[in-house]
């Protein structure tokens, strides 16, 4: 059984992204409601945390948190594998050297700059989360995944995906996967006015992202998202994940067992490609695709 400990260590964000994942988030660049760090390792020790455990560190965003380099430091010794969710902003003022390769970052990019941008709500938010790549890619040796997210303004204004394959092109850093996935709906993006992000939107730009990352032999998750324009993963078996997964939700204020079951959507139903798809939020499983080969994973 995989233990997965999920926490969200703060709810203070420097971006205001417009389909942000949680409303209990304040957007003013200062923590908030932040987890003490004697109260996060009592209660991992509380659990006997060891390295056959993963940790998830979320916010909010993580590097807003006060004592994040004592927090993340102090996980070092127990060879537990780390997921460090940033919008990478601010990962390069910090020195992450010691991390190991136990400490994964996952990035996520929303297009090319001026879209990025936008969906941020903050002008330069590109810059400075492409420099904090570059710092974790250059300075540690930590494993670093891009997670480029399919949102409606990539549908309707780079419909080819050619100025985010651009971009990248310039020189997205990152050492480890790429993640496919779409804009959700969430509280925020509807209080927003944000368009819903259809299947056939979603997986059509998906696919040419995905021939672009493949032709360049990367690691690449798909996951919350739509495959059915990638014809041939139809008649795919691919290998899935056997282990049980048992997730343990922590705040401040309060603690909670997630279900990993994830919601089904209802075009799950006549699907043909429903067997391979992953398009389920909160399963903590994705469809990996490396050397040509096509499997179910933990993401
Ligand atoms: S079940 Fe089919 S239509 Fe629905 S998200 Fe998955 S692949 Fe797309």
């Amino acid at each position: 059984m995989k233990r997965i400990f999920y926490f969200n260590i703060t709810y203070g964000c420097n971006s205001n992204c417009i389909f942000c994942y949680s409303h209990n988030t304040r957007h003013s660049g200062e923590p908030y409601n932040e987890m003490p760090v004697g109260q996060f390792f009592e209660y991992l020790n509380g659990n006997a945390l060891s390295s056959d455990d993963r940790v998830i560190i979320n916010g909010g965003e993580p590097f807003v948190h006060t004592d994040i380099e004592k927090l993340l430091g102090g996980l070092i010794p127990y060879g537990c594998e780390v997921l460090v969710y940033t919008n990478g902003r601010l990962a390069a003022d910090f020195d992450l050297s010691r991390l190991n390769g136990n400490f994964r970052f996952v990035i996520p990019v929303h297009g090319y700059e001026e879209i990025h941008d936008r969906i941020t709500g903050v002008k330069g938010s590109y810059g400075e989360t492409l420099r904090g790549l570059k710092a974790l890619v250059e300075n540690t040796d930590c494993p670093v995944d891009v997670k480029l997210i399919v949102n409606h303004k990539l549908v309707s204004e780079d419909s080819d995906g050619a100025r985010t394959i651009q971009a990248f092109e310039n020189g997205i850093l990152f050492n480890h996967a790429i993640h496919l996935t779409k804009m959700a709906d969430t509280v925020v993006s509807q209080r927003n006015g944000c368009r819903t992000v259809t299947n056939g939107e979603a997986s059509r730009l998906t696919r040419i992202f995905f021939d672009y990352f493949r032709k360049r032999q990367i690691k690449i998750k798909i996951f919350d998202n739509c495959i059915k324009s990638m014809e041939w993963m139809k008649d795919c078996r691919p290998e899935k994940y056997r282990d049980g997964i048992e997730v343990y939700f922590k705040d401040r204020n309060q603690y909670r067992v997630l279900s990993p079951a994830g919601k089904a959507p209802d075009c799950r139903k006549e699907c043909p490609f429903a067997d391979n798809c992953i398009s389920a939020v909160d399963t903590y499983k994705v469809l990996e695709f490396f050397d040509n080969k096509l499997y179910e994973n933990l993401e």
